[in-house]
């Protein structure tokens, strides 16, 4: 059994999420904590349950989703997991944090894993199948925890909605077809966590959501 406990942090409402096993067994998700207050209080869910956090993991890598990765990743002393598809865009966030008035980003570490081609993930007791879904951004990545029926969708699939596709290597067919191939085929009970807003479910969306109309 997995546990997720969710953080919304920042000025853009992203959603940070820790995902851990009975065990302890833990991974962060999308570290998009900025200020000190949301540092420790990430920190402080961490200590107080005791858990072993193995790696961070950014979805993708636009400024909301990585603002906290210097942190955590020398907070936890732990690795960076992302796919090289989104290196570029990492690497450019220094270049722009500041159009978003976030001057005191911490250069977010280079990834220690390259996510390319990975179709497994195994931390202690955490199992996941990464779907390797583009458009959003070109190496946007989502974690399918197939035991538990649980994806966290990063920036593809929102609750009535889906990512913008106006940034740097974004293109509406390419998330289309993810969306489309990749999560509509899930099981209905699918439960999505998404990088913003609401948890939803896959059987909800292929009801209503906005990416039908296109
Ligand atoms: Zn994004
Ligand atoms: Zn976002």
């Amino acid at each position: 059994m997995i546990h997720i406990q969710k953080f919304t942090f920042n000025s853009i409402q992203e959603n940070t999420y820790i995902v851990y096993s009975n065990e302890l067994d833990a991974i962060i998700v999308d570290p998009g904590c900025y200020f000190k207050q949301e540092e420790n209080q990430l920190e402080e869910f961490v200590l107080q349950n005791k858990l072993k956090i193995h790696a961070i993991i950014n979805t993708h890598a636009h400024i909301d989703h990585v603002l906290g990765n210097q942190f955590c990743c020398s907070c936890f002393n732990v690795p960076l997991y992302l796919h090289s598809y989104d290196l570029e865009l990492l690497k450019a966030v220094d270049s722009y944090a500041h159009l978003y008035g976030m001057e005191m980003y911490k250069t977010s570490p280079l990834p220690d894993y390259d996510l390319n081609g990975v179709k497994d993930l195994n931390f202690g007791t955490l199992y996941i199948k990464v779907i390797f879904g583009p458009g959003h951004s070109p190496g946007h990545v989502a974690l399918y925890f197939s035991n538990e029926n649980i994806v966290i969708s990063g920036d593809i699939l929102f609750k009535g909605s889906f990512g913008r596709v106006d940034l740097p290597g974004g293109d509406l067919d390419t998330l289309k077809n993810t969306i489309y191939t990749h999560f509509f085929s899930l099981p209905d009970q699918t439960k999505i966590y998404s990088g913003h807003g609401e948890e939803t479910t896959i059987e909800v969306e292929k009801k209503n959501n906005y990416i039908l109309q296109f």
